[in-house]
């Protein structure tokens, strides 16, 4: 998959100018490429529409050539389908909190949950009990006593001929009893999907309600991962999925399989045998490592910089030219901080700034302001937001209508863009010392 995509962007890129058969062309081998990472079908369509919708009409960013685009576009869009954001296995419910792992046969449930435990006795301090409800598979209680031990978190002792959902029950009661946060249950699999399991893991459920129900699929599953992944949230109900072996030739196929076919995040991947090789799952690092394009990604990433600091160098040649920031200015600004997570972002594209740190700093603008700002600015007429000194009590009121929030905020924001504007015009008058093109460079 790799070196294909990686082929055709090469020749994307060697091109000057992307025709509409080239993105068609494009699209083509994206197709070919998803569907040899073992990817089903109706999801490589899906996905390929989806591009190819998102692709027409859109505008090409200034500073990059169309080929980069696109690759853009298929890797944002692949991001997105893989949930966005990582999303970790949430611990918040009353304790003890249940995580049921659950999955075929050597998928790695009980690898993943000593992995789990450790994670959670170090990073979030909690006390953890693993209890096996595998009675099927010789010694596979033994086997997480064992991991347990390694784990350095308790286990539930074994009781010889218990069913699994006593030992649920018995593991919730003596966590609640012995104070612990966190209670993992690893189920018993079977080689294929088949009634008697899933009965078997729903009844598990429906005693031990657990918080989190993590289904634990070998990367390598291929096209199974979507019968998998649909059989377990169908019959059972899914939380979350943790893949394992992406330590191994993984292609990620299944990761995009599974997320769609099921509409849950992947929280984990699984990157080897050894209890500290766990990894939150992050979407953008998967969506690079399907395309195999890290590289070209990041390109992008420093094209699109360039256009934020394009835009910082107009501003600034504004200021200097002395025709004042405005609200316009101001919610430009906002959006770009936004996109760059925060006022350190800014600090190194507008000129000169370094030198103000500390009085930025004291701002503590965080995202959701920023969101809240932006929205109070977007509902001001382009006449008040290029004249904000004829914005007085009753536009006040209409703007804090327009954007769900207080005149009391509107009237922050108002401070805040003088702060801010007084901030520019010293910038333009260092500029002018000739403080401007170092900070530029
Ligand atoms: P279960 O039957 O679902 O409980 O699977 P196990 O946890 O017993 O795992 C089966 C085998 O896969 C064991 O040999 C594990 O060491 C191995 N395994 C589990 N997770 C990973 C992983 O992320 N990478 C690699 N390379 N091996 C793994
Ligand atoms: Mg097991």
């Amino acid at each position: 998959l790799t070196g294909r995509l990686g082929e055709v962007f090469d020749r994307l890129k060697r091109r000057g100018a992307l025709t509409e058969a080239d993105v068609t062309a494009a699209l083509r081998e994206v197709r070919i490429a998803l569907l040899e990472a073992d990817v089903a079908l109706p999801v490589v369509k899906d996905f390929i529409s989806a591009v190819r919708e998102r692709a027409v009409g859109q505008e090409v960013l200034r500073g990059i050539n169309p080929a980069q685009m696109v690759i853009k576009i298929v890797h944002d869009h692949l991001t997105d389908m893989l949930g966005g954001d990582a999303v970790e296995v949430d611990l918040n419910a009353p304790a003890p909190v249940a995580i049921m792992m659950v999955g075929l046969q050597g998928s790695g449930k009980t690898t993943t949950s000593a992995k789990l435990a450790r994670r959670f006795r170090l990073r979030d301090k909690k006390r953890v009990l693993l209890a096996s409800l595998d009675v099927y598979r010789p010694a596979a209680q033994q086997q997480l006593e064992v991991l347990a031990k390694q784990a350095e978190v308790g286990s539930l002792p074994i009781v010889f001929g218990e069913k699994p959902v006593a030992i649920a029950e018995r593991a919730m009661k003596i966590a609640a009893r012995e104070g612990y946060d966190v209670v993992i249950l690893d189920t018993a699999g079977r080689l294929h999907i088949d009634d008697v399991l899933m009965d078997e893991v729903a009844a598990v459920k429906s005693k031990a309600r657990p918080h989190e129900t993590i289904l634990v699929a070998d990367a390598m599953t291929g096209q199974d991962a979507v019968t998998i992944a649909k059989t377990f949230q169908d019959r059972v109900g899914l939380t979350g999925i943790a893949l394992t072996r992406v330590d191994g030739d993984a292609r990620g196929g299944a990761a995009l399989a599974m997320r769609s076919v099921t509409g849950k995040p992947i929280k984990l991947l699984g990157q080897g045998e050894k209890l500290d090789q766990l990894e939150t799952f992050h979407p953008e690092r998967i969506a690079s490592r399907i395309l195999g394009m890290g590289d070209v990604v990041s390109l992008v990433e420093k094209a699109a910089e360039t256009i934020d600091r394009e835009e910082a160098e107009k501003l600034a040649a504004k200021i200097q030219k002395g025709t004042g920031f405005d609200l316009d200015d101001m919610a430009k600004q906002l959006r770009q901080l936004r996109k760059m997570g925060g006022m350190k972002g800014m600090l190194g594209m507008l000129p000169g700034v370094a030198k103000m740190k500390a009085q930025l700093n004291d701002a503590k603008l965080d995202e959701k302001i920023l969101v809240r700002q932006e929205a109070i600015i977007m509902s001001m007429t382009p006449k008040e937001r290029r004249n904000p000194e004829i914005i007085k009590a009753s536009r006040k009121k209409r703007i804090a209508a327009g954007s769900g929030s207080s005149v009391q905020d509107v009237n922050k924001l108002l401070k805040q863009h003088q702060d801010m504007a007084k901030m520019m015009k010293q910038v333009g008058k260092l500029g002018k010392k000739g403080m401007m093109r170092g900070g530029l460079q």
